[in-house]
């Protein structure tokens, strides 16, 4: 079995804690028969990683630095206590595996362990009179989303990775889709959970349009990342599919002037469900068919819903926007290309290294934000490009997304040159007010920046994590916990 860097213990203790796993994994395979667990090689491998970038560049140099002693594939609640059961009577960490799209690391099993499957539970329910689905962790987002499209409804929650990625994931990360500035997060959706917890307890919330029973438990493990449970189920939010649907982009001469326009269109209440600005490097390389866009700063807008609605959003979008109307057809080849991802598997067997930074910041820093990083970036000897488009949009502020990439210099390899990347731009962001992540998480690449944000916060969190979890067994590493 491949142990690698994450793991630095002598070998007597290696030794005790081989005996120690070994015997949980006896203890799971009595209870796991029918193929619900693995320790064969190759899906070890499989699921020693999830999408986070510098993982492929250590693959393709044939080093994997993680890998579980096991994968274990439950199919109830049932099973799902049993593992935890188990490896908190052996001391063994667990670490909850949803479609493996996080880009941060959150899924890899840096201390070795198990790795909980959880895409075996699936089960989904309607509750057409309440709004609302319930559903089990592992139902893939694609899946879910085209059974509700099916019966007349939407989640609204359609991330890049829809295909990839599950409902448990997008609750464990704090999730939200490209729909979201008029069908909000992960966390506005979800109005009820099921966890289970160290030492095996099933904690059930069940979902109320509202509740003040205390501190709101189901929000504490939106965005827990595998920390403190695993969650088997969740009860979403769904709204009747929009009636009308309305296109609309433009070119504007300055990112100023789009940010500006939709700062006003926000603060007068208007939401369209998907707005999107590009600066100009990524109107280029998104729009670069579109002649009349080409150089200026693009902006694609989707507004939906009910048509009284949808028609008086639009009319505040037009009184408002600065720049040129160019129709329907750059959101039309939006649409059409918003799922693609062929960057990494095109880009990093070339030796590029490249990554996505998303981050959020009330809209009086937006500009200074935007400069600053993209300012912090450029420099970097062998940064190729920064750019950002801003994707994400709410009455005080704004996401930014920004994308780098680079080819180390020599003598720098790409794990350093992208580090280096990191730490300019996470510096660059708390120095002009904003927070580090906006909705990827934090995972392993950003743990180091969980203080500085938190500060006093992150002692609390670090307090919660020792109470919920004595044995330190949920997902240990990520976040820094
Ligand atoms: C090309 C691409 C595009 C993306 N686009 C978006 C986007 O538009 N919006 C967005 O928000 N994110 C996006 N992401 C990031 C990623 O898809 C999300 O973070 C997603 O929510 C992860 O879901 P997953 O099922 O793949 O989770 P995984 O990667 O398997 O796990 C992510 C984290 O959640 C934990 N976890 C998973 N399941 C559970 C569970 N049942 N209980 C407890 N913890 C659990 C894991 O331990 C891990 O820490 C994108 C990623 C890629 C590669």
């Amino acid at each position: 079995m491949i142990r690698g860097d994450f793991l630095s213990l002598n070998e007597s203790k290696k030794k005790k804690r081989a005996s120690k796993v070994d015997k949980v994994i006896k203890k799971l395979s009595d209870t796991l028969d029918g193929g619900r667990l693995s320790t064969q090689r190759a899906d070890l491998l499989s699921y020693s990683h999830d999408y986070w970038p510098i993982y492929l560049h250590w693959m393709l140099e044939d080093r994997y630095p993680s890998v579980p002693d096991a994968v274990v594939w439950p199919e109830s609640i049932e099973d799902v206590r049993d593992i935890v059961r188990w490896c908190y009577r052996g001391k063994v960490p667990i670490y909850p595996y949803g479609g493996g799209s996080g880009v941060l690391g959150g899924a890899v099993p840096e201390k070795g362990g198990i790795v909980v499957d959880l895409k075996r539970m699936r089960s989904l329910k309607l509750h057409k009179k309440d709004l609302l689905v319930e559903a089990e962790s592992g139902l893939n987002g694609y899946y879910l989303e085209d059974y509700l499209n099916e019966r007349g409804y939407t989640m609204g929650n359609i991330p890049q990775s829809l295909y990839p990625s599950t409902v448990g994931g997008w609750v464990g990360t704090k999730a939200l889709g490209q729909f979201s500035t008029k069908y909000g997060g992960i966390e506005d959706m979800l109005k009820g959970i099921e966890v289970v917890v160290p030492p095996g307890k099933l904690i059930e919330l069940k979902p109320h349009p509202r509740t003040a029973t205390g501190p709101d438990l189901r929000k504490f493990f939106v965005g827990s990342e595998g920390t403190m449970g695993i969650i088997t189920k969740g009860w979403f939010k769904i709204w009747p599919e929009p009636e009308k649907r309305i296109k609309l982009s433009y070119a504007s001469n300055s990112l100023k002037d789009a940010v500006e326009s939709i700062r006003r269109i926000m603060r007068r209440g208007a939401e369209p469900a998907v707005i999107r600005i590009y600066d100009e490097i990524e109107t280029k390389r998104h729009f670069y068919e579109y002649d009349d866009i080409y150089g200026k700063v693009a902006t694609v807008m989707i507004i939906e819903g009910d048509e009284t609605l949808a028609d008086a959003e639009s009319k505040i979008v037009r009184e408002e926007f600065v720049g040129k109307e160019k129709g329907e057809k750059p959101v039309d080849h939006w649409l059409e290309t918003r799922f693609s991802i062929k960057e990494a598997s095109e880009f990093v067997p070339m030796g590029v290294v490249f990554d996505t930074i998303e981050v959020a910041v009330g809209w009086s820093g937006a500009a200074k934000l935007y400069e600053n990083v993209v300012g912090a970036l450029k420099p970097i000897k062998g940064v190729l490009f920064a750019s950002a488009h801003a994707s994400h949009f709410y009455p005080q502020g704004i996401c930014f997304y920004f994308t780098f990439a680079g080819t180390p210099p020599r003598k720098k390899d790409a794990e350093g040159f992208y580090q280096q990347a990191w730490e300019e731009a996470m510096k660059a962001v708390i120095n002009s007010g904003g927070t580090v992540s906006h909705h990827h998480g934090v995972g392993r690449q950003r743990r180091r920046w969980m203080s500085e944000e938190l500060e006093e916060g992150y002692e609390l969190l670090k307090k919660i994590k020792q109470k919920v979890d004595k044995r330190g067994i949920m997902n240990p590493g990520d976040m820094g916990l």
